[in-house]
């Protein structure tokens, strides 16, 4: 009997995409090409970069914090191997969970490499060469993404390394250069430098994190800057020679000039991601893609072939693991016959350093851009009671309101926990609240989270503990 729905790659679009269907009561296989089920998210990205930002940021609190909290320990020390022992155990739990999943939603798994044949058709090649194919009335490609690559620049994973490889160091590099001041770079930037690493981010633009607020990527390289990450922006890294015993990395400034050298024992390129496509044979199925090698497909995720789908890294949009996650839903609900959506307004941003930074909707340079009149209030956690008992008061919340119906827009924060924080700021968009909306919600005190009620507070100048 054919499935109703066969899933290509079991990252976070798939595996959730899977399990919704599965609950809609279809008949569902998975299949994945890797060893483990979760896909980038759980195996070399989200998951083992969190749980060494995790164990980083608490070695180094350990060694500066704790001391004036009263917690003698002495000077802690670093044992790598053993810090990547925890990170690899987080993983390990994770994965297996996935597949505790799909066992308990009678999903079938095939390890191979999916190939669509046909629309209708996946041929399954397995690592031992064992061919298969499995006949199904839908196939969703979540095949997510890969590295991106430089030109002239090779990654062997050992000293020139992806953000695959920095996971995995065995020991901290001396020097680390980093291509690319996005959001994999900083974070995995971060953790090498809490474990002793001498870090510098080289970037082409002439700010950090391309994309977010202005405001708040200024404030944010000023704090990583005070923690000893060295930045040099409007600048390219052009080749690095990787013959001697340090790698020589060739910086030219963006815009033409001299060029410079830089000695690094580690170059990790984190220049963005790439859709993942190799294999799948889209091009013999007819499934169109766009000039960034995207799948294209249409509201209802439904490429221009019919019965073939795509979510996830792989189609436009941020390429984020929730992002994935909710088009899964969607796609198993529409394919159900329901009315599947997602609010592309209303997706959270992440950038796990310290402090963090969380973002939601739209900055002030989209508003402005767009010509729409907003009012702004910002609170800093300089002001809010547990920033101060915790000193954690770096950074702000700063809520941006529609001038004339005062609704929530965007909301942006920098500070301790803001990854957390920022799911209340969605909470409201989604309901379309106001800024009053949130200023008059009771929130617990002392908590961090005050600060975004005294921001909303703010947006009509009547904050009070500012
Ligand atoms: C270092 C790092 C940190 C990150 N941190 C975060 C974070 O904190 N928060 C966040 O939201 N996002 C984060 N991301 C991004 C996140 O991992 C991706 O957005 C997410 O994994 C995309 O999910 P996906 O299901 O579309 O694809 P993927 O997770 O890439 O999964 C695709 C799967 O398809 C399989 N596959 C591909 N082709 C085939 C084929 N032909 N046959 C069978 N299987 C195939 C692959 O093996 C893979 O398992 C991070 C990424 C990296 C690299």
């Amino acid at each position: 009997m054919p499935y109703d729905l066969i899933v290509i790659g079991s990252g976070p679009g798939g595996y959730v995409c899977a399990i919704r269907a599965a609950q809609l009561g279809m008949k569902v296989a998975v299949v994945e090409k890797d060893k483990t089920f979760g896909g980038t998210c759980l195996n070399v990205g989200c998951i083992p970069s969190k749980a060494l930002l995790h164990a980083s940021e608490l070695f180094e609190e350990s060694g500066q914090l704790f001391d004036k909290m009263g917690i003698k320990i002495g000077k802690p020390k670093l044992d790598l191997a053993a810090m990547m022992k925890f990170k690899d155990e987080g993983v390990d739990g994770n994965v297996k969970g996935v597949s505790f999943l799909f066992k308990k939603n009678k999903i079938d798994a095939f390890e191979g490499v999916g190939r669509i044949a046909a629309p209708g058709k996946v041929e399954v090649k397995a690592a031992g060469g064992k061919n298969e194919t499995l006949e199904g009335k839908a196939i969703v490609i979540a095949t997510g993404s890969d590295v991106a690559r430089l030109p002239g620049i090779d990654i062997d994973e050992q000293r020139i390394v992806s953000s695959t490889g920095a996971l995995v160091l065995d020991k901290v590099p001396g020097r680390l250069l980093i291509v690319g001041a996005g959001v994999i770079g900083l974070e995995l930037g971060s953790v090498w430098r809490r474990l002793g690493s001498e870090v510098i981010v080289v970037e082409f633009l002439d700010r950090i994190l391309p994309g977010m607020d202005h405001e708040v990527c200024r404030q944010f390289q000023r704090m990583l800057e005070k923690q000893g990450v060295r930045f040099k922006l409007s600048s390219k890294v052009t080749a690095v020679d990787a013959n001697g015993k340090t790698l020589k990395a060739r910086i030219e400034p963006a815009a033409g000039g001299a060029a410079e050298t830089i000695e690094a024992d580690v170059v990790l390129v984190s220049i963005g991601r790439v859709p993942f496509t190799e294999g799948l044979g889209l091009e013999a199925a007819g499934v169109k893609k766009d000039n960034k090698g995207r799948v294209i497909v249409d509201q209802h995720f439904a490429t221009n072939v019919p019965g073939i789908y795509a979510i996830g890294d792989v189609i436009a949009g941020p390429m984020l693991a929730h992002k994935a996650e909710d088009e899964g839903v969607a796609v198993a609900e529409i394919l159900a016959g329901q009315a599947g959506h997602v609010n592309y307004e209303v997706i959270p941003n992440v950038v796990y350093t310290f402090p963090e930074i969380a973002s939601v909707g739209k900055s002030e340079d989209e508003l402005r851009e767009a010509g729409i009149a907003y009012n702004a209030g910002k609170f800093p956690f300089t002001a809010n009671g547990r920033a101060k008992v915790n000193h954690q008061t770096d950074g702000f919340v700063k809520i941006l309101a529609d001038a004339k119906t005062d609704r929530v827009l965007g909301v942006h924060i920098v500070g301790a926990d803001a990854g957390n924080m920022i799911a209340e700021a969605a909470v409201a968009m989604e309901f379309g609240a106001s800024s009053e909306d949130i200023a008059r919600t009771c929130h617990a005190h002392p908590t961090l989270p005050e600060a975004v009620k005294e921001a909303a507070l703010a947006v009509a100048k009547r904050s009070i503990h500012m």
